[in-house]
């Protein structure tokens, strides 16, 4: 087995534990390479896990005037390791990566008990070039259930449209036909940015009638 990263040989370790559990520990990525990511500890604001601030940062204030608490949780910071990792996976389409971070995903969205994870979408025409949605893959391979029900329209140019007209597409995302929405809502995305995508997702969701919502990514 080699590491789905850098290509090392990974050694499988066979540990008692494991042999009385017929178990084998399947390592998929090495440990230099699990090291270069880096966890979101220690300071971060307390509403979006923004690193290195102890109180609500100027994003969330933005959003809270906006009538949108956020309410988020990342587990890694975006940095030069994370940008390669999503480079590679997103851009030059190599589907394996998405089980790089499965399981510590399995073991993080487990704890919303009764949330169900919503995945953010992609619009057909990056669905097709793509191949896949990378935010579904990370989900998928953790086994968690999940549903599909938001959809992303294409946004034109918008040098072809005056500002009106982009004021309207300016948010792509709707609802799917019929969906009843469950009671408590995980939105889940790949990355958190500066939050637009999952807090007028959220906002969205809040006027269609769910009232209890939580974000996550996987980076921020
Ligand atoms: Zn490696
Ligand atoms: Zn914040």
């Amino acid at each position: 087995m080699k590491c789905l990263l850098c290509g090392k040989s990974l050694q499988t370790e066979i540990t008692f534990t494991n042999l009385l559990c017929f178990k084998k520990e399947e390592e998929i990525v090495c440990e230099s390479c699990i090291s270069s990511f880096e966890s979101i500890g220690g300071n971060h604001c307390p509403s979006c896990f923004k690193k290195g601030l102890s109180t609500i940062c100027q994003d969330c204030q933005f959003w809270c005037k906006k009538g949108v608490k956020v309410d988020h949780v990342a587990l890694y910071s975006y940095n030069q390791a994370m940008k390669e990792y999503f480079s590679r996976y997103k851009f030059d389409g190599d589907y394996l990566l998405r089980k790089v971070f499965s399981e510590i995903l399995q073991t993080e969205l487990k704890k919303y008990k009764d949330y169900q994870i919503v995945i953010v979408p992609l619009s057909e025409q990056r669905f097709k070039s793509r191949g896949f949605n990378q935010v579904e893959g990370l989900i998928k391979d953790t086994g968690l259930a999940y549903l599909d029900i938001l959809v992303k329209k294409e946004v034109e140019a918008s040098s072809s449209k005056n500002r009106a007209d982009r004021l309207l597409t300016d948010f792509p995302f709707l609802l799917k036909d019929g969906v009843k929405l469950p009671e408590k809502i995980l939105l889940f995305d790949d990355i958190y940015t500066t939050g637009t995508t999952l807090n007028r997702l959220k906002s969205m969701l809040l006027e269609a009638g769910c009232q209890n919502i939580k974000t996550f990514s996987l980076a921020r």
